[in-house]
């Protein structure tokens, strides 16, 4: 009986390459079981990843991953078994694509004053009329043959502090939490290798979330090191969260990662998810 799953997949209601039908047919051509389609500050892909899920016998948990308030590094908040017809909810995610919708055409500008040929139509054309985020960017600037790789475009210029980053306002990792909880959803915190904390500074971090509610932290995770993984498992256990896990797919716009297997090696058990369920939500 096959057992594996992953619970960190995006469409291209975000920043996927697959439409959300193409990525459930896909998760059965792996043969995974279960698979949690987590769109950033989205879940406009949900019905369709859920009824084709019906359709081919894929377990379809609706779910998102929002980007929430970080100084350093980068921090993303999943959530699972969101009930997507809650109107506060979907109210606060309209305010998470207003502040995209915002920041878009000012990473635009930037660009184009570091003498990048690129306009906004070009970037909205390159996201296939989803919500637009910063791969849409990269994608175009790659096309055009600025650099190689989506990767390259991230180093150079869009990453966190370059020269063409534009901050997005975001809520607090509480208000994150909560908005989760809201939902009717269960809340775990993303590839924490993201936070760029040192290990010392995690452990204080991981008391603040869990008392905000947390219930999960990304352990497996396509790009974790043994070490991270590791030292992850040890604050699940310190702070009683559930120990989840996915790849983070995004079809072509990171096309190093696959599904279910991440880099190759990924294998998350469906006993996460059993976990995951069990948390009161
Ligand atoms: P946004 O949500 O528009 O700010 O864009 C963030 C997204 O960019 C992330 O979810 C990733 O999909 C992608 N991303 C961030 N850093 C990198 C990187 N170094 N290489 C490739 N993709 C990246
Ligand atoms: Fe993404
Ligand atoms: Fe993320
Ligand atoms: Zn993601």
């Amino acid at each position: 009986m096959n057992e594996i799953i992953d619970l960190h997949t995006h469409s291209t209601a975000s920043d996927g390459t697959y439409t959300p039908a193409e990525l459930i047919r896909y998760a059965k051509a792996k043969g995974l079981r279960a698979l949690a389609l987590t769109d950033h500050d989205c879940i406009d892909g949900l019905d369709e990843a859920v009824s084709v899920g019906r359709e081919v016998g894929v377990e379809v948990i609706p779910g998102v991953e929002l980007s929430a308030e970080f100084p350093n590094g980068t921090m993303h908040i999943l959530g699972f078994f969101v009930d997507r017809t809650r109107a506060a909810f979907l109210q606060r995610l309209a305010t998470l694509q207003e502040a995209r919708r915002q920041r878009n055409p000012l990473i635009v500008k930037k660009l184009q004053d570091l003498g990048l040929e690129i306009t906004y139509d070009e970037v909205v054309a390159a996201s296939g009329g989803g919500q637009v985020g910063r791969p849409h960017f990269a994608r175009v600037l790659m096309q055009k043959g600025y650099v190689r790789t989506i990767g390259e475009v991230f180093e150079r210029y869009l990453k966190k502090g370059g020269p063409a980053y534009v901050e997005k306002a975001r809520f607090s990792p509480e208000e994150s939490i909560a908005l989760i909880h809201e939902a009717g959803g269960v809340s775990v915190l993303a590839h924490p290798f993201t936070l760029h904390l040192p290990a010392e500074e995690l452990d204080p971090l991981f008391e603040r979330l869990a008392k905000a509610g947390l219930e999960g932290v990304e352990t497996y995770y396509s790009v974790h090191t043994a070490e991270e993984t590791l030292r992850y498992e040890r604050l699940a256990r310190e702070w009683e969260l559930v120990t989840s896990g996915g790849s983070d797919f995004h079809g072509a716009n990171k096309p190093n990662i696959d599904l279910g297997i991440g880099t190759g090696s990924l294998h998350v058990p469906y006993s996460v998810l059993e976990e995951l369920r069990r948390k009161p939500h």
